[in-house]
């Protein structure tokens, strides 16, 4: 049995006092101490991990100002604070020991749309494509572009002055910010915006912090003009960190503090508003994807596609071209970026040319197809074929994909993962095909793996070579290859960080800046922030500080990860793995990731969340000796718990008893284990395979919840019930048994069993019955023309009319449906974390499935979940055991035995509703179905949704009903409202009545709406 984990990291005294005068005051917002909630800002994309004392998630401006105001009382002066929005940094630059300030939960209004003037006004907690999101209607777009795009806030993106693709022309986000709000530590309001003489004037003569700060920027700036023009090179890159270079305007006798904050990595003020400039959406767009047979000749290339007079110019080479095929985004490019027959593709280079003329835009492409034809009839530059795009939603497509590519850069088989510390260097582009040549030699001389891409045009590089941080021998190669790309940097005359920011890189600051000018960012910094107390260690500390900045020799998340035993590593590496970039906090609600994120807006309820609770709850299972293998195995043996004990044990949880493992539970418990992130995330941590695991082991300690029995065995009580619906249906539809129902076993709005049931539509519909030896005795030509269908208890027995329109459907289309008999499939079982009685239950399922397998008669099941569970959950729990039967869904029997031409269009428009599990586990199943509706003279769309928040059974739960009914209304409310609704079709049960209970009317099953067609 797991023991009680009763350690906690304990806050200090005067942040404890801190947040109850908070509580206290008239702050608005919410604050956040439990050991969960700390632990989810603990990491971000870096290889450090430092464990917070609270987070706080202001709603207002002001609230910030109170914040830092109470900071200011002398008992709270050791106080200090961390601005943090999506935590997608790769270098640490938003973590902390002290207080993360976090603007994204809350602060994530657009003010304001000036779209005559193309300005914008922002809480700094907006998402960047958020915010192109309200832009679109207006034709203006926030142009600044970065992997990250949904879900970087623009508060993050103005600290690390993010840029990407299209920098040459778009530039970076600081050439795009026209005002900033922001909170000094000192509790005042700083606005700030390009200032000229008596304005100017105005905010020197202040006897503030404010003026102070003016002072300090001008003397800075008139002091050492010729040393930050000779120092600060001459990149499209500029050197971000208080940027000197552009803040004071010698001609004009401007200043603009707002260069000062961009690019400050939260280390001056907090950053609540911002005025930004937005772009008109370039009306025509084409995109070239020109290959190569190798990283090399696209590299060397670049330079002549940047003649060319295009907006951008990205190179990415084979190893990060392979990770792509091997992940669920190239299903989306796979006929954008073909294959050259008889040739090696080795590299490509993405080129786009975007224009509001057409003719223009015309121009450049025609051009561009000569020179590219030419160096190909020549074999010259390695060029070896090429292809364009013109339309917006191919276009997104590559660039989803190039997108995810820094994702899967940190994917690998290996202990050994790819890593963020030198991922986003950039030197002058005409020095870099030789540059990459002698940093892929000193990353090869010491034998590392590592995938490179990068914006050519701008000089900028990407590369995570692969360390085990686990292994301190590589960590300290880790800071001996950091050390060597810094000088090799220098000696190109480039950048180290080139995108993505400096945070535990800041040590190397002294030696880009020189001395001198690092010695005046020091001063800037002691006007802002006289005591060190805003994101300390980061960029610099202030001119009389003895703290030492942020190193890259701080503690990583390998010194906690090397805790926990090799074997459980492995075993558990779908939690172990994730490395933090975020992905899913997609914000957008279509997406079908991570539905328990987006509803309750906190980063504990998200895969990263999970996962980095799973990690620690292993890790301090391993520092109380507890072998968490054997345990499991001990349960699949049967060797559980007492009742008695797990009796005494639930009684000490009631009673208050800390226990780390509850707050493990409760993250647990709002995943709908939907599997999104099991396809979705680029590392592919999957919740509902650890989740399942954990919640196995948690109730060998405490009881479970009845309700967790009533969903574990709706396979057993199902199929009893369904023999008498009315019966069952009479009480289970009076209105005391849903409410002793809610009460007692804490589930909602059970649905009807079906009447008539199943069983009489086959007689009635006169479907052959299952005779295992009719069928055998079958010759291979009959056996062609039959369909075994696998029984599900969801479809069978609460929505028979599906089953029963689907045999219909089978036997229209000229086979012979036979229904075989109902066998558990166990996913209830494993949904709750029944592990053992899955094995067994899946062990019996398969067996049976094998044997109707030996028939060679197809089988096909009607709910993707399940059906999918044969694919997933049974090759986990039966390993080689599962044998090899194979159940398809509808769709994918039907599609390869469409013959002949396609029927004339019948005016039948229907659309697809997916259903999560299904559509990201298997991302053709939307475009099989549109192939076959075609094919029958109808047509049918898919509607980009998210969850539809039901999930199995997550959407009964009595307490979880808020939050079920919450997703529902993030994508599917408006997608159903949009349609009408007897065309809307729902492959999932769940999806279904889920739409039942709320809209009152249930939407058909494409075989439904396919059987009409007929
Ligand atoms: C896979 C991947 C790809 C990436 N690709 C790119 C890319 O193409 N281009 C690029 O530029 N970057 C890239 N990044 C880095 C990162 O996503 C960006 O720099 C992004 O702008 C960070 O935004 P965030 O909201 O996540 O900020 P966070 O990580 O939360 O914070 C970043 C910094 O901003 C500060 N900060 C945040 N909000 C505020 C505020 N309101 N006031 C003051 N300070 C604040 C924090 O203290 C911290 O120092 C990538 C990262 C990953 C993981
Ligand atoms: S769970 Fe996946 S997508 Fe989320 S942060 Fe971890 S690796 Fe990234
Ligand atoms: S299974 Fe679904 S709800 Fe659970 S963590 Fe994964 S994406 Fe989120």
């Amino acid at each position: 049995m797991i023991p009680n984990l009763n350690h906690q990291e304990n806050i200090k005294q005067d942040t404890f006092a801190f947040i109850k005068a908070l509580n206290e005051s008239d702050y608005s917002g919410e604050i956040a101490k439990s050991y969960a909630s700390r632990l989810a800002v603990a990491t971000d994309n870096s290889v450090y991990q430092c464990l917070p004392q609270a987070v706080i998630y202001p709603k207002s401006t002001q609230d910030i100002v109170l914040i830092c105001q109470l900071a200011q009382q002398p008992e709270f002066v050791d106080i200090r604070f961390s601005p943090r929005g999506g935590g997608t940094g790769t270098n640490g630059q938003s973590l902390t020991n002290d207080i993360v300030l976090d603007l994204s939960k809350y602060m994530n209004n657009i003010l304001e749309i000036n779209a005559e003037e193309s300005w914008v006004r922002v809480q700094t907690g907006v998402v960047k494509d958020q915010l192109n999101d309200a832009l679109r209607a207006h034709g203006l777009f926030f142009s600044p572009d970065l992997s990250t795009s949904n879900r970087a806030t623009i508060g993050g993106m103005i600290s690390n002055d993010a840029s990407g693709q299209g920098s040459l022309i778009y530039g970076k986000t600081s050439d795009h910010v026209l005002a900033l709000t922001s909170v000094l530590i000192d509790g005042s309001l700083l606005e700030t915006k390009p200032l000229t003489a008596i304005d100017l004037m105005e905010q020197v003569e202040r006897q503030d912090s404010i003026g102070a700060i003016y002072r300090q920027v001008i003397d800075t700036c008139e002091s050492q003009k010729e040393n930050i023009e000779q120092s600060f090179p001459k990149l499209n890159r500029f050197l971000t960190g208080y940027d000197l270079k552009h803040v004071y305007d010698h001609d004009t006798g401007t200043v603009d503090l707002t260069r000062i904050l961009c690019g400050a990595e939260g280390s001056l003020a907090f950053i609540t508003e911002a005025t930004l400039h937005v772009q008109t959406i370039p009306t025509y767009r084409t995109l070239f994807n020109i290959k190569y047979d190798s990283f090399q000749s696209a590299l060397q290339n670049a330079p002549f596609l940047v003649e060319a007079n295009a907006l951008s110019v990205e190179t990415v080479d084979s190893t990060v071209l392979n990770l792509a095929k091997e992940d669920i985004v190239w299903h989306s490019v796979k006929e954008l970026i073909t294959d050259v027959p008889g040739q090696v593709l080795d590299g490509i280079n993405i080129v786009e040319f975007a224009e509001a003329d057409e003719a223009i835009q015309q121009q450049k492409i025609d051009a561009l197809i000569v020179k590219l034809d030419t160096l190909i009839s020549n074999k010259e530059a390695g060029v070896i074929g090429y292809q364009i795009c013109n339309d917006l939603a191919d276009i997104n497509k590559v660039y989803g994909m190039r997108k995810k590519a820094v994702g899967l850069l940190g994917k690998a088989d290996s202990t050994a993962k790819p890593i963020a510390f030198v991922e986003d260097t950039c030197v002058p582009p005409e020095n870099l095909a030789q540059y990459i040549i002698e940093f892929r030699q000193l990353l090869d001389d010491k034998g590392l793996h590592y995938g490179m891409f990068g914006h050519v045009d701008a000089g900028v590089l990407h590369v995570r070579p692969a360390l085990d941080l686990c292994d301190p021998e590589q960590e300290k190669l880790m800071r001996e290859v950091s050390d060597k790309v810094v000088a090799l940097t220098a000696k190109y005359k480039g950048l180290m960080w080139g995108e993505h920011g400096k945070g535990f890189r800041s040590e190397y600051g002294p030696a880009f800046f020189g001395e001198v000018l690092f010695n005046e960012l020091r001063k800037i910094k002691t006007v802002f922030d006289p005591l060190n107390r805003v994101n300390p260690g980061k960029i610099c500390t202030p001119i009389d500080s003895t703290e030492q900045l942020v190193s890259v020799d701080a503690v990583k998340r390998g010194a906690f990860d090397r805790q926990i035993p090799v074997k459980v590593r492995e075993s558990y590496a779908p939690a172990i793995d994730c490395n933090g970039n975020g992905l899913c906090f997609n914000y957008d609600t279509t997406s079908p990731m991570c539905p328990s994120v987006k509803v309750s807006k906190d980063r504990v309820h998200s895969p990263k969340g999970r996962a980095g609770l799973m990690r620690e709850w292993l890790r301090q299972l391993a520092n109380n000796d507890i072998d968490i293998l054997q345990l499991e195995s001990d349960l699949y043996a049967g060797k559980n718990a007492s009742i008695f004990t797990r009796f005494k044990n639930t009684l000490a949880k009631r009673s208050g008893e800390y226990d780390f493992s509850h707050e493990v539970m409760e993250a647990m418990k709002g995943c709908l284990a939907c599997k999104a992130c099991s396809s979705q995330c680029p590392i592919q941590v999957d919740v509902p395979t650890f989740r399942a695991r954990f919640m196995h082991l948690y109730h060998d300690r405490y009881l479970r919840p009845m309700k967790d029995y009533f969903v574990a065995y709706v396979e057993q009580y199902a199929p009893l019930m369904g023999e008498m619906p009315r019966f069952f249906n009479f009480f289970t539809g009076l209105k005391v048994t849903s409410i002793l129902t809610e009460k007692i076993v804490g589930m909602v709005d059970i649905p009807q069993l079906s009447s008539p049931t199943l069983k009489s539509s086959l007689k009635k519909n006169d479907i052959t019955e299952f005779d295992l030896q009719k069928l055998q005795a079958l010759s291979a030509a009959e056996r062609e023309q039959y369909v075994l269908i696998v029984q599900d208890p969801f479809t069978t027995y609460y929505d028979a009319d599906v089953v029963r329109d689907l045999l219909l459907t089978i036997k229209k289309l000229g086979y012979k449906p036979v229904m075989l008999p109902f066998k558990p499939n166990g996913k209830p079982q494993h949904i709750k974390g029944f592990l053992s009685k899955f094995a067994k239950t899946a062990k019996d399922s398969a067996d049976f499935l094998n044997q109707m397998a030996d028939l060679n008669i197809a089988m096909v099941g009607t709910d993707p979940a399940m059906v999918l569970c044969y694919r997933d959950e049974y090759e986990q729990a039966l390993g080689n055991k599962r044998g090899e039967f194979d159940v398809q869904l509808f769709q994918e029997w039907l599609k390869p035995r469409l013959i002949g031409d396609a029927k004339p269009s019948v005016g039948a428009d229907f659309y697809l509703l997916g259903h999560c599990t299904e559509k990201t586990a298997e991302p053709t199943s939307g475009n099989d179905w549109a192939v076959i509706f075609k094919h029958f003279g109808g047509s049918l769309s898919e509607v980009a949704v998210g969850c539809c928040g039901m999930a199995g059974t997550y959407g009964h739960d009595a307490g979880k009903l808020a939050e079920s009914k919450a997703i529902y209304s993030l994508s599917w409310e408006a997608a159903i409202a949009q349609h009408e609704r007897s065309q809307c079709l729902a492959t999932g049960y769940s999806c279904r009545s889920q739409v039942k209970r709320i809209e009152g009317e249930t939407l058909k099953h494409p075989v439904q709406a396919l059987l009409s067609l007929l």
